[in-house]
């Protein structure tokens, strides 16, 4: 069951804070803390720095010079794999996908964007709805014909060996709280390619921590989502030699939060925002945080949280506020 076997580059800002939000928690009327993984520290940090230890060391082994991945354009995943290229003096070479069909200047060219070309990735766009894994395997084989050496990232770096990320995340959280004598009664976070949650449901599941975990969709809808999680979670589980302790129930995914669709701002993401910043000066993010907060905002107001000490696992994002700018602005006004 130990992590130790996988190969793992060591980057990352760990372990992250867990602190109490006090402010937001007599807002809202549920005890609520923060594990702070917008401070893992690669490039503006995020949740797929994590990932991006256990997948780059993979990478390192395997002798590979090129990283190559995709995501939406204003993607962080692809923002810290370009930061950890670069750690590594790998090359980079990332799609994006016009997902959101914004064609907004500072959407197309600031926030991640801006960040991933000051990090040196080449870049190439694609259309919303093009076939992304045929395009890795494009932009791996233009890698191969130059004699370099491919190492493919999945959307989100969503698959076994980037959910050990947040195996290790779970344990981590685990004995934190431990340390601090704090019970955790639920943890709530965003959940889109999967491999965060999955991560966490396999690493409580197999400490043997019984935390609920409740994913707000940012995508898909739930049953895909809670379909997606469960496959990852009990694969990567296998992979560590315990897919037994992995039941379908673990998974559990709200997506009655997404609004018109991924990547795609409305009001209560605005005050999602607008309230983590004013409460406790917390940069969450249009896409993901936001909406998961969004989400937690509406089901405290519910009474679905009475009486628990629930955590948020902040996944990062903020940089990706600035390609939001002309959204996000006025309503700031
Ligand atoms: C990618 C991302 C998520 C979602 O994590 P998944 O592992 O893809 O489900 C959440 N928050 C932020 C800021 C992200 O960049």
């Amino acid at each position: 069951m130990q992590l130790a076997r996988f190969p793992r580059a060591r980057f990352a800002h760990l372990p992250t804070p867990l602190e109490p939000m006090p402010r937001l928690s007599e807002v809202l009327g549920v005890e609520l803390w923060v594990k702070r993984d917008d401070c893992t520290g690669l490039a503006g940090g995020g949740n797929k720095t994590r990932k991006l230890e256990f997948l780059l060391g993979e990478a390192l082994e395997g002798g590979a010079d090129t990283l190559v991945t995709q995501g939406a354009i204003q993607s962080n995943h692809v923002r810290q794999t370009a930061a950890a290229a670069a750690r590594f003096g790998m090359g980079c070479s990332v799609i994006l996908e016009a997902r959101t069909g914004s064609t907004a200047e500072d959407y197309l060219g600031s926030g991640n964007v801006l960040l991933d070309r000051l990090l040196g990735a080449t870049i190439r766009t694609v259309p919303a709805g093009s076939d992304m894994n045929a395009a890795l395997e494009e932009d791996a084989e233009s890698v191969r014909k130059r004699g370099g050496k491919p190492y493919i990232i999945p959307g989100g770096g969503s698959n076994t060996v980037g959910a050990l990320g947040y195996v290790d995340c779970a344990w981590e959280l685990r004995a934190q709280a431990d340390q601090m004598d704090l019970t955790i009664d639920r943890l709530v976070t965003a959940t889109g390619s999967a491999g965060t949650h999955a991560g966490l449901v396999a690493g409580f599941a197999l400490a043997g921590a019984d935390i609920p975990i409740l994913g707000i969709g940012v995508r898909a809808p739930k049953d895909v989502q809670e379909a997606n999680v469960h496959k990852l979670a009990l694969a990567t589980a296998e992979m560590l030699g315990h897919g037994e302790r992995v039941s379908r129930e673990m998974t559990v995914a709200d997506c009655d939060y997404v609004g018109a669709g991924y990547g795609l701002v409305d009001d209560a993401v605005i005050d999602a925002l607008k309230l983590a910043a004013r409460t406790e000066g917390l940069l969450l993010d249009p896409v993901y945080s936001g909406k998961a907060m969004k989400g937690l905002i509406a089901l405290a107001k519910q009474g679905r949280f009475k009486g628990e000490r629930v955590v948020f696992l902040h996944t990062g994002g903020a940089q990706g506020l600035f390609g939001y700018h002309s959204i996000l602005e006025p309503a700031l006004l």
